[in-house]
This record gives structure tokens, sequence and C-alpha cells, in this order.
């Protein structure tokens, strides 16, 4: 490892899980265990077409306008709750062209998903601990990425810079993911913890992390990999 860039030193808790249930959204604040009130009638005032949200905790830019029979229909076709469908429309939009690949640690205390091509770009480092851990990876933007489980059983080794968050379960020893130094506004995935199922392809770039600075500042995109 290289030694001449020192970060700030940031620490960053990977985001909570939602409180109630796996399918909550990302902002999982909206009391997301309540359960959806019937839909109200046509004739209900524009703003309150959302069920699922009482009407002092929607804001009014969530009044659907002419949209709001076709909201109303969609929730009841796909049968899905206020907030389930917007997660749905949210995700198909912008993760448009990946999957959502699904991983964990070996006992299952962690798990998380992750929203990344189907066609895997994995560094295979050589620095220090890469070696001593295998570990490989691909890089992801932390808004791709979401801990369904598992914070509390998360501990977290650092070394040198401290910018990379090795983070890892307390129980079982697995790091399914962590916080590389490359790109410590991402997270860096292990393949070989995913589920099986969506994964197409692999493609493993070996990347020279004994000369860190030479190697990451000299890449031409590692650094973007983490860019939503
Ligand atoms: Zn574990």
């Amino acid at each position: 490892m290289g030694k001449a860039r020192r970060s700030p030193g940031r620490r960053r808790t990977p985001p909570a899980p939602p409180p109630a249930r796996e399918r909550g959204s990302r902002s999982a604040s909206r009391a997301p265990a309540k359960p959806p009130p019937p839909p109200p009638a046509k004739g209900a005032p524009l703003g309150s077409g959302c069920p699922g949200a009482s009407e002092e905790e929607e804001p009014p830019s969530l009044a659907l306008g002419a949209q709001r029979e076709r909201w109303l229909q969609f929730q009841k076709r796909q049968r899905l709750s206020c907030e389930e469908a917007a997660k749905l429309l949210l995700d198909a939009f912008e993760y448009q062209g990946l999957v959502k690949h699904t991983g964990g640690c070996h006992c299952g205390a962690v798990r998380f998903e992750v929203w990344a091509s189907d066609n895997l770009h994995v560094f295979d480092c050589n620095c220090s601990i890469c070696v001593k851990k295998q570990n490989r990876h691909f890089i992801v933007p932390a808004s791709h990425f979401k801990l369904l489980k598992g914070a509390d059983h998360l501990t977290t080794y650092t070394f040198n810079t401290h910018s990379a968050q090795h983070t890892f379960c307390k129980t079982c020893g697995v790091q399914s993911f962590y916080t590389p130094r490359s790109n410590p506004d991402g997270y860096g995935i292990a393949p070989h913890c995913l589920d099986d199922g969506t994964i197409t392809k692999i493609t493993v770039e070996p990347i020279n992390g004994k000369e860190w600075e030479k190697a990451v500042k000299g890449h031409p995109t590692i650094r973007n990999m983490s860019k939503p």
C-alpha cells in the first residue's frame, strides 16, 4: 500500500436496514409497518391519492393530478402498497440495465441487495490486505447498495491511511462488502458472496495495489465506478 494520500479519516456506517420489513423504501422513515388504508373514493381530493400515506404525512408534491387513476390501477394490478409501487418504479427508472443482486456473509447475519450489471467488472488487488483475504470486488455507488440486515453484526478493520473500511461479520468473519480506499463514496462488493442466479459474466482486472498511488491515480475508470 502507498502512504502519501491522507484522507480525512471519514468513517461511514453502512445504511441501516428498514425497521420493519425488507421491502421498505430507502427512506424508511415513513411508518412503513403501517398497513395501507383502503384506496380513497373516486371523488377524493387530489394529493390524497397515495394510499399508505396519511393526509398529514403526504407532501403536496405527491399530488398525482391526471395520473391518479392510472396510479391506483397500477397499484391494484400489481398488488402493491403505495410505497412498494413507488419503489418499483423508481428502481426501474434509476437502475435501467442493471439487475438486483442479493448476498451476504456465511452465517446469514449480514444480508444486502446491490444494483449492478449482470456482467461484473471485478478488481483483483495485490495490496497487503487484499492478498491475505483474497479480496476480489466490484465497485458500486453507495446509492446502489442497501444493507438489509446485520448492521449490528459488522465490525470494521482499518490500517495505514484508515480510508478503507474493512467491514466483516463478527460471527463468521466473512467480508461480503467493504468501503474501498479508492472509492470511499461507494462500496466494494465480493462477487463470491452474491446469491446464485444473477451473474452472467465476470471480467477480472488485476490492479497493482502494491503501488496504490500509481495504480489508482493512473486508472482510467476506477474512480468513476462509485459515481451514480
Ligand atoms: Zn456472518
